[in-house]
């Protein structure tokens, strides 16, 4: 008997690895994604009869659909494949509902690695749909829906068309708005600290002023300062103590997503989104050996940290082969997950760790190399021993002043040993003893001030959406996706700027639809769909106890929210120079300008005065143009009485210290710096990139 079975993937790259293990009998074709979704024009859910939703074949698929029911017809067997998460389940369910009267058995298989033996394995053991994973994600999908459906018109209505403000986006945005006035109200204060440079048989070695009269020590200004060296200056110094201290630090768990996302931004800049990109390549399959695709990593959604037994074997086998005996722990390194993980699936490690990342690296592109490199030497590590380390501090004591020197040194690798930038700081000591004198040569205060709190990154905000359990693994990127897309923030470099729409829905939002933005609501909704997942509670019933608080608010706000178009409409007194009708203040998508009230017959349109000119002397403001070549600058409009220019970047605000424009330029590798043009002033604030690597370590 010639029986054929068709296997249903989401795309076509999975499709080709997929082909290469299944033999003659087995067809695979590609979904392209999802085929049936809720039409893109109306709500389609109907809200009087318990939220049914009504589905439609996404525009332009029904030519895969067709493809796919001859297909069907043809077969004995129909299998669905999609990815093992609540998306693929629904996929694979709506896939079913559509094909059912063209074959009559279908099933759904699920691997959590594309490789020879697990879609063996999967195809062996097929399974019906699991109606509770797909209603989790049916209760998302209508959830988001009515969200956007009910809210967006009013923004059309009182602010401007085209606006749209969804549910989890709301809640990161208004941390980023909140993080942004933090730093507007912030005022950097000045300290300083000493260093002092001293001599050992020839040898220069340093310690930092740390204490007096056994209390921290702060010093807010120059005087202070000049006060404290003075005193020393005349005095003795000793050494009063040596400390020695071991340390031990342990390797870090296998990725989930989160911190996947959270170190490839800090340690190779990915993005949130092209992280995700990346590692569903290395997922689906890369050819590395010539003899077709193989998927290189487990799936990349998940928030468990479990790894499977033939997992553990092979990596234990593998670092028992590779280091010396004490490089492998007695017992396997075992972690904790996170109290809310769904822990379907397993860590994201490399499905063969025998692949090392350099033996492929030819066969990969930079990103692929440096994001497999990444996984698996997080993985080798996290069964590798502590790297044990020795802590020698040193006290010197002048009078009552206590100034520290410290030096680490390694005394075991451990899992360091798999990474060279991993490796604990050094630093010296000099060969001394307690009660030797000190010979100080040099003493080198320094000024500093106090930065604010730094702007969210992608990886800090993931940490802070996962931390306080409103991010799910297939949630964080879409969710500052859209942000950017919808303009209400930009990158700065990394960080993740608010803008003036941003601001501006963010206000709206925040005090019409409290729930909306509140962290313990959203919480409580993403738990609430868990328990859907997890056939605690029925979604329908999950929906309309949503429903009926949140219609209120929506009336509330169609009543109380004031309509904004006037004041974006606002005349400016400024006359078109093209027509001569009133030029009015307008929003768009990088915030306000200034456009003729006669469009559209007339459309001129030109920049805001941006703040006011840094000279010191002109009342002048800083406006945008550009030169010949098409670059932009900045320059005064008193030109060309005022000279003003420059090819900073204006930074939105006005300075603290004198109120003349700010302008920043990016730091790198470090952040931005806000910077006052005006000659008399010289005000400058550091904003600095927040460095979330958990445990403040890359492995
Ligand atoms: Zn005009
Ligand atoms: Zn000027
Ligand atoms: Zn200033």
């Amino acid at each position: 008997m010639n029986s054929k079975t068709l296997v249903i993937v989401e795309s076509p790259s999975k499709a080709k690895t997929i082909n290469k293990y299944l033999g003659k009998d087995y067809v695979i074709s590609s979904s392209m994604g999802h085929i049936i979704d809720l039409p893109k024009s109306r709500l389609a859910v109907d809200i009087e009869n318990s939220f049914e939703p009504e589905y439609i074949t996404i525009r332009g698929k029904a030519k895969i659909l067709n493809d796919l029911k001859k297909k069907a017809k043809k077969s004995d067997s129909v299998l669905l494949a999609p990815d093992p998460d609540r998306e693929g389940e629904a996929i694979a369910w709506h896939l079913k509902r559509v094909l059912e009267d063209k074959c009559p058995d279908i099933k759904r298989i699920e691997f959590n690695e594309i490789t020879e033996a697990a879609v063996k394995e999967a195809v062996l053991h097929p399974r019906e749909i699991n109606e509770s994973l797909v209603n989790a994600q049916q209760a998302r999908r209508i959830l988001d829906r009515i969200v956007g459906y009910y809210i967006s018109p009013i923004l059309w209505k009182k602010v401007k068309k085209g606006l749209s403000a969804g549910r989890v986006q709301s809640v990161a945005l208004k941390v980023i708005c909140d993080r942004e006035e933090e730093i507007d109200k912030f005022i950097p204060v000045e300290y300083w600290t000493l260093e002092i440079d001293f001599d050992v048989k020839g040898k220069i070695y340093s310690a930092q002023l740390a204490q007096f009269k056994g209390e921290k020590i702060e010093i807010s200004s120059s005087e202070q300062m000049e006060k404290i060296i003075d005193t020393l200056k005349n005095g003795k110094f000793a050494i009063s103590e040596i400390k020695q201290k071991e340390r031990s630090r342990k390797p870090q768990a296998p990725f989930i997503t989160s911190k996947l996302q959270q170190e490839a931004a800090n340690r190779l800049g990915f993005t949130s989104s092209k992280t995700m990109m990346v590692a569903q390549q290395l997922y689906e399959g890369i050819d590395v050996d010539g003899t077709g695709p193989v998927g290189l990593i487990t799936y990349m959604r998940t928030d468990s940290t479990r790894i499977s037994d033939v997992a553990l074997a092979s990596v234990r086998s593998y670092i028992s082969s590779n280091f010396p005996s004490d490089y492998l722990p007695e017992k396997p390194n075992t972690y904790q997950n996170k109290k809310n993980a769904q822990d379907a699936h397993e860590a994201i490690r490399p499905t063969d760790v025998l692949r090392h990342p350099d033996g492929i690296k030819d066969k990969l592109n930079k990103d692929q190399y440096k994001l497999y490199n990444l996984i698996w030497k997080k993985f080798v590590a996290s069964q590798m021993t502590p790297e044990r380390s020795e802590i020698n501090t040193l006290t010197i004591i002048s009078g009552d002043y206590e100034f520290r020197a410290s030096a680490t040194k390694v005394l075991f690798d451990g899992f360091t040993a798999l990474d060279k930038d991993d490796k604990a700081k050094k630093g010296k000591l000099p060969p001394m003893k307690e009660g030797d004198n000190v010979d100080v040569r040099e003493f080198k205060p320094e000024q500093h001030f106090t930065s604010p709190p730094p702007r969210y990154n992608d990886a800090s905000l993931v940490k802070f959406l996962e931390e306080s359990g409103i991010g799910r693994p297939s949630t964080y990127a879409p969710t500052i996706n859209t942000l950017i897309r919808r303009y209400y923030v930009s990158r700065n470099g990394r960080q993740l700027v608010p803008t003036v729409l941003g601001k501006l829905i963010n206000g709206i939002v925040k005090v019409h639809f409290k729930d909306l933005v509140s962290v313990d609501f959203t919480v409580s909704m993403e738990e609430k769909l868990d328990e859907v997942e997890e056939s605690r509670i029925e979604w329908k019933s999950m929906l309309s106890e949503f429903y009926a608080p949140f219609k209120t608010s929506v009336d509330e706000a169609e009543k109380n929210i004031e309509d904004m178009k006037g004041i974006l409409d606002e005349e400016t007194g400024e006359v078109c120079e093209k027509c001569g009708k009133p030029m009015l203040k307008k929003l768009g998508k990088f915030g306000f300008f200034l456009a003729c009230s006669g469009f559209p017959e007339c459309r001129n349109a030109k920049s805001l005065p941006l703040g006011k000119c840094p000279e010191p002397a002109c009342d002048g403001d800083v406006v945008k143009r550009t030169s010949k070549k098409g670059r932009p600058f900045y320059a005064c409009s008193n030109y060309p009485a005022c000279e003003f220019v420059t090819r900073e970047t204006p930074a939105g605000k006005p300075c603290p210290k004198c109120g003349k424009l700010l302008f920043s330029k990016s730091i790198r590798h470090k952040g931005i710096k806000m910077m006052c043009l005006n000659k008399d002033c010289g005000y400058e604030i550091e904003l600095l990139d927040e460095e979330s690597a958990p445990e403040g370590n890359g492995i």
